[in-house]
């Protein structure tokens, strides 16, 4: 008899392989399929990263698999059905008529899915994902940690983007250090997870303004983990994903090598259409400066960083460590 986790990655492994199938059934070739290939992925990465195909029907998967021997009980601990409404007796697939992202830990069993919607429709979420299950845990994986970690080894350094395809459309440029959090914000256990590999992580999320939120607080949460983080900016409207494909993979690795900024000169950056002339702003932009080498567990690396921002700011650096004092101060 297998224990509960082992009957999850059974159950979980061969959600995976039929949706891998789907797409060479009619179905899945005339819509999943060539979803991909208009993304312009290739053979090669669908079967790296186990891309696949939901059926657009009730219960494709449920029949399937109640077929090969899994009960409901596990496919519905598994978040691969669901209970239907006012019948608990009766269920139906979670993911329909979706492409589909295998979600992989670490040694690489499929632990959940990540599902795009192919029409435009405004009614349904763009993505939907698997709930947390005994096995998948949200905040402790990143999507494409599997096929990364070597390479995130071998290059000291981690990329960090938002979304499913933005890891594929990297690998696609030839990018393979490159880990999503998936619309989640990241977190501690995220960042121990990629400390395992590498202490410098570069922050890729989208040009617009949830994107540039979410990589500040990334940021500061990455420095409190106690690593190097930096950050690269999109054009307005570009993710990693797009930009990629239209600069092309050349072009892509040269802008990330020439755009790859330290914290400080990111976030100086985003203040610089105005903190310019107008003192208020530019202590704001002080402050949140300090507030972020704050977070700095070091002290060693923290004095590094008051020194380069006292100069990128053109400020003495005596205020800026008392500012940080003031923050120690008012934590105590
Ligand atoms: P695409 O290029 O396919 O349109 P994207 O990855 O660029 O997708 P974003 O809108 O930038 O999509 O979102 C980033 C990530 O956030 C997605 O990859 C997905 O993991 C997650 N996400 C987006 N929309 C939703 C949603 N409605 N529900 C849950 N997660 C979502
Ligand atoms: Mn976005
Ligand atoms: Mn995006
Ligand atoms: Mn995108």
């Amino acid at each position: 008899a297998y224990n509960e986790r082992e009957s999850l990655y059974i159950v979980l492994n061969f959600a995976k392989e039929f949706f891998v199938k789907n797409l060479l059934t009619e179905e899945g070739k005339a819509i999943g399929l060539s979803y991909f290939k208009e993304r312009g992925f290739t053979p090669e990465i669908i079967e790296k990263f186990d891309l696949g195909y939901a059926m657009n029907g009730w219960d494709y998967l449920l029949q399937a698999a109640q077929k090969g021997g899994h009960s409901t009980d596990l496919l519905l601990k598994a978040g691969l059905i669901l209970q239907k409404e006012g019948d608990a007796s009766r269920f139906y697939d979670r993911f329909r008529g979706r492409v589909t992202f295998t979600i992989h830990n670490l040694g690489g069993k499929s632990i959940g899915f990540g599902a795009r919607i192919l029409t435009q429709d405004k009614k349904q979420p763009k993505y939907i994902n698997s709930p947390e299950t005994e096995v998948y845990h949200k905040s402790d994986i990143l999507y494409g940690i599997f096929q990364a970690k070597k390479s995130i080894r071998e290059k000291d350094n981690c990329y960090l983007v938002e979304g499913y395809t933005d890891v594929i459309s990297l690998h696609l440029a030839g990018i393979e250090n490159v880990v999503a959090s998936s619309g989640t914000s990241l977190t501690e256990n995220q960042i121990k997870l990629i400390k395992r590999f590498t202490d410098n992580i570069t922050v890729l999320y989208d040009g617009d303004a949830a994107g540039i939120r979410a990589s500040l607080r990334g940021i500061d949460m990455i420095l409190e983990g106690g690593l190097n983080v930096k950050a690269v900016v999109f054009p307005e409207g570009e993710d990693p994903d797009s930009f990629a494909r239209k600069v092309g993979s050349a072009a892509f690795s040269s802008y990330l090598a020439d755009n790859a900024q330290d914290f400080i000169s990111f976030m100086i950056g985003l203040h610089a259409d105005d903190a310019g002339n107008d003192p208020i702003k530019q202590a704001d932009l002080i402050k949140q400066v300090v507030q972020s080498i704050s977070k700095i567990p070091d002290p060693v690396i923290r004095t590094v960083y008051v020194r380069q921002s006292a100069g990128l700011l053109e400020i003495d650096e005596q205020i800026i460590q008392a500012e940080l004092n003031k923050i120690y101060l008012k934590s105590q």
